[in-house]
C-alpha cells in the first residue's frame, strides 16, 4: 500500500520534545537505520524516509504537538501531482477545466483547492513529486490519455491564457495601490469597463483608494478586475465571500454568463446553494486537512452535489465522512412549544438618521431563529433592543434579556493566548464547545496567529460560552469550510436543547441558515436609511417573504431534499411564481 509521512512544520518543535522525539522511538532507527533524522537548516524539522517507514503508528502517537502523519494511501493513487516538500502537503490528481462550461470544486479547507488552480492557471509548476518543477513536456506526458492532457499541451503552447481571483481579497491592499477606477481600466483589455462597473454595482466606489473599501467591496473588485481581463480560463478561488444573498446571486449569474465555447470557468465555493446554481460539473476534493488531497472525476452538479452530502463516492468507492447529510423535511423538524425567552411589542427607534420599526413578536427558549437581511439595515440595533442597552421610542421589550453578540468583523490584532481569550467558562464546555469546534489544538496560539476559520471558531466559543440567555452570532458561516459550517450547525442545535436559551444567526449562506433554523426572522428596508423587522416566520413562511423580495425561487431536491435555486424562466419558477410559492417544499 502506498505509504505518506507528513511533518506539519508549523506545529513540529523538535527542541521542544526533548529533541527528536519522533527519531528516539522509531523501532527502524533502533534498528540502525535512518527512518527519521533531523532535517537541513535552517530549521532542523525531522525528515521521515517514505520508504524506510513501516508505518507502525508510534511517532504520530508520541509526538507531543500533534505534527505527525503516517497515511496509508488508497490503492489505485499513483504519484502526486504535487508535493510541498520532503513530507509536506501531497496533491493527487487535478480538476479539469472544461470550455462552454463552470466547473465547481468543492471539499474542506487545507485539502489543496488552491494549490490545485494555482497549477491549473500556471502559477505553481507542479513537480510531480519529485524535488524538482516538472518541465512541460514531463507534466503532457504525466496525463497521457486524459482529458488533462489537452489542457497542458495548451498551457505548454502558450495557447491558455488565465485570469484568476485569488482567496484572500483581504490581502489586495497590500499589494495594489491606487484609486480604484485606476486599477480597473489598467487590466481593462476586454474594454468592457462600464458594464462590468455596472455589474458588479462599483460606481459609487470608483473615486476611493483600494484601501478604503469595505469586504464585499473588495470582493467584487477583485471579481471586476479578473473578468475585465482577456482570457481563455476564468479562476475564482471563493467569490461569495463578504457578499449578502443578493450580491451572491447576482456574481453568479455573472460568473454563469462568461463561460463559452472558447473559454473555460472554473470556481471553488463554500455555498453550496451557490455552488450548485453556478457550475454544471462538479470535482469532489477529499483526503486529510494539510495531509494530501485527492480529486474526484467530474460528476454533473446535481449529483456530484448529493453525492458529496452523502459522504460516499461510489464509483471511486471512497467514503469521506462517516455519515450522510440530511435535510430534513418541514413535519419533521421537532415544534417548540416552550416559554418565551423574550417578547416585544409593535416598536420603533430612531438612532441618528437611521430608523428601525419591529411588528411585535418573541423568540421561545430552545429556538435558533435565522436572520436574514442585508449588512446596516439594523440587526444589531435590534438586539441591543432586546438587552435593553438601548430604549425603544415608542413600544416597549416585554422581557429584556442578558444578550451575548458575536460581531461580523473579528479582530485579530492582538497576540494574547486563546487560552486566555476563551477564560473559564469555555472549560465548562468541552463536550458541546470545545470538541466539536476542534479548539485544542489552537489554545497555546496567539490570536494574531490564527487563520480565518480558526479566528472565527475561538469568537464563537466565547461568545456562547458568556452567560446569557440570548446569543446573536453575525455571520459565523464566514471563514468556515463546507464541513465545519455543517458541524457549527450541529453544535448549535446541541447547545440550545441542553442550555434551554435561543440563538439568533445572521449569515448570507442560505443553505446553513436553512439547515439549522426553527424561525425565520426579516429585515427589510433601506441600509442605513430604514429597517422594518417582521417575523420570526415559520421556516418557509420567512424564507418565501426574503426570495421574493431578492426575486428568486427554490425548490427542495428529490433525493437529498436540499434547496436548490430555480433556472430564472424555467417552467418550476413560472410555476412557483404564479402561485406565490419562492420557497416550495
Ligand atoms: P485549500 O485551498 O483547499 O484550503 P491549499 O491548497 O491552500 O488548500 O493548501 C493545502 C495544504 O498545502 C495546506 O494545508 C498547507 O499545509 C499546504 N501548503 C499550501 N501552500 C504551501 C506552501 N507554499 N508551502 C508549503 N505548504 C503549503
Ligand atoms: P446591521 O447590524 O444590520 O448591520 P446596525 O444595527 O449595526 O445594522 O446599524 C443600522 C444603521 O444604524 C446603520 O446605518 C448604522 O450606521 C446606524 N446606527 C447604529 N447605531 C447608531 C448610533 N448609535 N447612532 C447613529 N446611527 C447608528
Ligand atoms: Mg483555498
Amino acid at each position: 500500500m502506498p505509504r505518506i509521512a507528513i511533518i506539519r512544520k508549523d506545529r513540529c518543535n523538535p527542541q521542544g520534545c526533548g529533541g527528536y522525539l519522533c527519531a528516539r522511538v522509531c523501532p527502524v532507527n533502533m534498528e540502525g537505520k535512518d527512518c527519521i533524522v533531523p532535517g537541513p537548516p535552517p530549521d532542523k524539522k525531522p525528515v521521515i524516509a517514505e520508504n524506510l517507514c513501516t508505518g507502525c503508528g508510534i511517532c504520530p502517537n508520541r509526538c507531543p504537538f500533534d505534527a505527525i502523519d503516517i497515511i496509508n494511501l488508497p490503492e489505485r493513487l499513483e504519484n502526486p501531482i504535487h508535493r510541498y516538500g520532503r513530507n509536506g502537503f501531497h496533491l493527487y490528481s487535478l480538476p479539469t477545466p472544461v470550455f462552454g462550461k463552470v466547473v465547481g470544486i468543492v471539499g474542506r479547507n487545507g485539502i489543496g483547492k488552491s494549490t490545485a488552480i494555482k497549477i491549473l492557471s500556471g502559477m505553481l509548476k507542479p513537480n510531480l513529486g519529485s524535488d524538482e518543477d516538472a518541465s512541460w513536456d514531463a507534466l503532457v506526458e504525466f496525463f497521457k490519455g486524459r482529458e488533462a492532457q489537452k489542457y497542458f499541451e495548451a498551457l505548454r503552447d502558450g495557447k491558455v491564457k488565465v485570469a484568476y481571483k485569488p482567496q484572500h481579497v483581504e490581502l489586495i491592499p497590500e499589494t495594489m495601490k491606487g484609486k480604484v477606477e485606476d486599477l480597473l481600466r489598467k487590466v481593462d483589455e476586454r474594454k468592457a469597463f462600464d458594464d462590468v462597473v455596472d455589474v458588479l454595482d462599483l460606481r459609487s466606489v470608483l473615486e476611493r483608494d483600494i484601501s478604503q473599501v469595505s469586504g464585499g467591496e473588495l470582493q467584487r473588485i477583485a471579481i471586476a478586475a479578473t473578468v475585465l481581463r482577456k482570457a481563455n480560463l476564468y479562476v475564482f478561488d471563493e467569490p461569495t465571500s463578504y457578499l449578502d444573498i443578493k450580491q451572491r446571486i447576482r456574481v453568479s449569474r455573472f460568473i454563469k454568463s462568461l463561460a463559452d465555447k472558447d473559454t473555460a470557468v472554473l470556481v471553488v465555493e463554500h455555498d453550496l446553494i451557490i455552488l450548485d446554481f453556478l457550475t454544471d460539473l462538479l470535482h469532489i476534493m477529499y483526503g486529510k486537512q494539510g495531509a494530501y488531497g485527492v480529486v474526484s472525476l467530474p460528476k454533473a452538479t446535481r449529483t456530484g452535489m448529493n453525492t458529496y452530502l452523502e459522504g460516499f463516492i461510489r464509483d471511486e468507492n471512497m467514503r469521506f465522512r462517516d455519515h450522510s447529510i440530511r435535510f430534513l423535511r418541514r413535519v419533521e423538524r421537532k415544534q417548540r412549544t416552550a416559554e418565551d425567552v423574550t417578547s416585544w411589542s409593535d416598536l420603533n427607534v430612531t438612532l441618528g438618521d437611521f430608523l428601525l420599526k419591529a411588528g411585535s413578536g418573541s423568540v421561545k427558549k430552545g429556538q435558533v431563529v435565522g436572520v436574514l437581511g442585508e449588512n446596516g439595515i439594523g440587526k444589531t440595533t435590534f438586539v441591543k433592543l432586546l438587552a435593553g442597552v438601548i430604549k425603544p421610542g415608542e413600544g416597549s421589550v416585554e422581557r429584556e434579556v442578558k444578550v451575548a453578540y458575536k460581531p461580523q468583523y473579528l479582530d485579530g490584532k492582538s497576540d494574547e493566548l486563546v487560552m486566555n481569550v476563551l477564560g473559564d467558562a469555555v472549560r465548562e464546555y468541552d463536550n458541546l464547545l470545545i470538541t466539536p469546534l476542534d479548539l485544542k489544538p489552537l489554545l497555546t496560539k496567539h490570536l494574531n496567529t490564527l487563520s480565518g476559520g480558526e479566528l472565527q471558531r475561538v469568537a464563537i466559543a466565547r461568545c456562547l460560552s458568556e452567560d446569557a440567555q440570548v446569543f446573536l452570532l453575525d455571520e459565523p458561516s464566514a471563514y468556515l469550510d463546507i464541513e465545519q459550517r455543517l458541524a457549527f450547525s450541529r453544535l448549535v442545535r446541541d447547545f440550545v436543547d441542553q442550555r434551554e436559551v435561543s440563538v439568533l444567526i445572521v449569515d448570507h449562506d442560505m443553505l446553513f441558515i436553512d439547515y439549522l433554523s426553527d424561525k425565520i426572522l426579516v429585515f427589510e428596508g433601506k441600509p442605513a436609511v430604514e429597517g422594518v423587522v417582521t417575523g420570526p416566520f415559520e421556516l418557509k413562511d420567512g424564507m418565501n417573504r426574503f426570495l421574493k423580495e431578492v426575486n428568486i425561487t427554490m425548490r427542495r431536491d428529490i433525493e437529498s431534499n436540499r434547496p436548490r435555486i430555480n433556472k430564472t424562466g424555467s417552467q418550476l419558477d413560472r410555476e412557483q411564481r404564479s402561485k406565490n410559492e419562492y420557497y416550495a417544499g
